[in-house]
Formats: structure tokens, sequence, C-alpha cells
């Protein structure tokens, strides 16, 4: 079999995809700002443009019942599932040019690389955008992929509406994609996905690569603590049921809990509401948040625990009640080695500098990590800015992100059956 270990994708082709398609939902007067709310005008325009940009190098375009493009390129061996190469094209109302997007055009810059070079891989190659990842337009996030995978039902998708109450399946009639086909009815071998990283450790730590390993758990909660509302000047401090000195008792564990395993455990109380909310009286009740992350089921476990040990402690100091409901779990997921140790070779070949790493966010990877060996390669952004007008990343970050790819994608395609 051809060594193809020396081929390159072409990196001025790849950022003038990414200058030119920004030209879909830029935000006007900010150099790098997108606005592309799925199926919005400005995505219908750049996923047109995908499809153009895909035929005019011979693939064949599928769209299925959520919208979701699959683009593919054949391959030699008869029977081979796709090796797909997927992200989203879809923004955040203030978001970048970058997320998601580098994704899809790495990956149809991968295939302008093999076609250019007359290089056929025994697995056919898809490239695919994923409808709605971003879950800004419609709710819930990555409802595409989710549909894919077996998380959420067609019908549930094609259900929920935006802020207008228009459903997602009467945006996708009337923007010409509703497809034909069956989302999920067709197996991939592998899903990869190139994306920013969104979050400041490579460039903090001056490296170039992040070999995704999983992608970190998540627990939500809420917490009602309830005391006794009193008078801020009659009642003796011994006397006192205080709410709010309970719930800061608990913040203040809720974040020892979040630096108790560091580079991997973090914690979040987002909401702290104090009530009745008046000057001078005690609070009788405080109701808050708190998110819990980790990448692995056992640390997530030990850190609820930990948590509810916590609790039961400033119930006995304080005399209030604790109450903790947990309203969202997400658990981790664990990428699959095959994949991650391709895109680790093609990393180590290429001599880039490389760690390995959970992702902090939610990707449509996670779905697809169900139904198909999957991982990802994340390249630095900015100041870890993302979704975000100032997300940014240099032509040289994303073409070395694109290469990983192109050689991961060729190596796993040599290895597998
Ligand atoms: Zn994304």
């Amino acid at each position: 079999m051809t060594d193809h270990t020396a081929l390159r994708i072409a990196g001025d082709r790849l950022w003038s995809t990414l200058t030119e398609t920004a030209q879909f939902g830029a935000i006007p007067g900010t150099p790098r700002g997108m606005c592309r709310l799925t199926l919005s005008e400005a995505d219908v325009a750049v996923r047109r443009w995908l499809i153009d940009a895909a035929t005019a190098i011979g693939m064949t375009v599928t769209i299925d019942k959520l919208g979701t493009i699959h683009a593919r390129r054949p391959g030699s061996e008869p029977g081979l599932a796709p090796i797909a190469i997927g992200s989203h094209l879809d923004t955040q109302p203030t978001g970048g040019r970058f997320d998601g997007i580098l994704g899809v055009l790495a990956g149809l810059e991968v295939v302008r690389t093999l076609h250019d070079a007359g290089i056929t891989t025994r697995h056919p190659i898809e490239v695919i955008n994923w409808t709605n990842e971003e879950g800004a337009r419609f709710a819930p996030a990555m409802v595409a992929s989710g549909v894919f995978a077996g998380e959420f039902t067609l019908d549930y998708a094609l259900a929920q509406t935006d802020r207008d109450g228009i459903t997602l399946a009467a945006a996708l009639d009337q923007a010409g994609f509703a497809g034909a086909a069956e989302p999920g009815a067709h197996a991939l071998a592998a899903h990869f996905e190139l994306h920013i990283e969104q979050g400041p450790v490579l460039e903090a730590e001056g490296i170039e690569i992040g070999v995704v390993n999983g992608v970190q758990g998540i627990r939500w909660y809420d917490v009602v603590v309830k005391g006794q509302t009193c008078h801020a000047g009659t009642t003796p401090m011994a006397l006192r049921r205080d709410a709010l000195q309970a719930a800061a008792r608990l913040a203040v564990a809720v974040d020892h809990i979040g630096r108790s395993d560091p580079g991997r455990s973090l914690s979040t109380i987002g909401l702290f509401q104090a009530y009745p909310g008046s000057r001078n009286t005690a609070p009788g009740e405080v109701r808050l948040t708190v998110d819990l992350r980790h990448p692995e089921v056992a640390g997530l476990d030990l850190m609820e625990v930990t948590l509810r040990d916590r609790m039961a402690e400033v119930e006995r100091e304080t005399g209030c009640t604790i109450a903790l409901n947990p309203v969202w779990y997400s658990p981790p997921v664990r990428f699959d080695p095959g994949v991650i140790d391709a895109i680790a070779g093609a990393t180590q070949r290429l001599g880039y500098t490389h760690r390995t790493m959970p992702s902090g966010a939610g990707h449509d990877s996670v779905y697809t990590a169900r139904v198909a060996p999957t991982g990802m390669i994340f390249i630095p952004c900015e100041n870890g800015i993302s979704h975000n007008i100032a997300e940014n990343v240099t032509p040289a970050q994303a073409t070395q992100g694109a290469n990983v790819l192109l050689q991961a994608v060729l190596d796993y395609d040599r290895r597998t059956a």
C-alpha cells in the first residue's frame, strides 16, 4: 500500500474557505463576529456553499430528515462503512468563525487534498455538517447527532420550537433542508472531529495539539436551604437559623470540592438567591444551583458524596435543612482507543507538541461515540475565548489541526477492516 505520510493539506486554501464562508452570518462592524443560527438565511447560504464545494470534487450529498448534510467520497472497498469527519456550521448569536466551522471545512479540505493527490481511501470519507449543534435556536444542543445516536427520537427533535414558536420541522421545510434519509440509518466506521479547544489550557502550556480522550461528565443540582426568617435587630445570634449563613458554608465547600482533584474536578455555583430579600431580615431560605464536572464517573460520584457529607455537617452546625435535587446528568464519555491512537500517532509523526486532555464542552462527538469509534483533535484558541465575537485562531494553528486530521484519517483507513 502506498505511503501517504508526507501528504499535507493546503493551509492557505483552508484559511480562504474559513474567510469566504464567514461572509454568511458575519456580524457587521466586528472583525470576526458571527451570527449563523440554525436554518437562518445565513445557515442556508453556507449549507448551499458546502454542497456546491463537495459536489465540485465528485462527492455525493445526502440530506437527512433533520437537515444534516452527509457529503461522501467513495472508497475502494465496497461494503466498508464511511470514516466520518463531522462538526457543525451553525454558531451562537454572538459567536466566532471557528467553533464547529473549522471541523467541517477541515473535513472538506482533507477530501480536496485526497482528490488533488488522486488518492482513494479504502473506506468512503463522509464530511458531516450536523444540524443545530449549538442549541442556540432550538434546544437541546447537538440534537441531530443525538437523534443519529438514538439519544432523542426524530419526532421529539422535529417538534422543538424556537422562541417564535417555529418548529424545527417547519424551519427545515421552509429552508428546503428536510431531507429523506433517516438519521442513524447508516453505520459509521469512525467519527473524527477537529475543534478549537474553547478553553485556555493549550495556549497557556504552549502546546499545539490536544489529543482528546473523552468528554467530562456533568451533574447539575438545585439546592434549597431552609432556616427561619427573623428580625435583624431582636434575634440573638445564638438563636438564629440563618439560611444564608448555611448556604455560604455550603458555597465554600463546593469550591473546595472543585479544587479537590486539580486539573480534573470543576465546581460552580451560578445562581444564588436569598429570600425574602430585605436588609434587616435574616433570610429564611436560599436557592442555589451547583454544577459539578469530572472526566471520570468515579470522580464525579466522589464529588457528590463529599457534597452530601458537607451538607449534613452544615445542617448540624446551623440548624438549617438542605435539599439537594439532581436536575441533569451527562455521563463522562470515553473516546475510542483506536481513534485516539490514530490521532496521537499522526501528531507525533507531524512533530507537533501535544497533550492528552478531556473536552470541557459538549460536542456532536459525545453522541457519535455511542454508535461509532470516535475521537477529537483540539487546537488552541486565542486567550481560550469561544462563544464570543473575539474567538480567534491563527492560520498556522488551523493548518496543524487539519494536517493531524488528514493523517489520522489516513492511518485509521489503513488499519481497520
Ligand atoms: Zn462547537
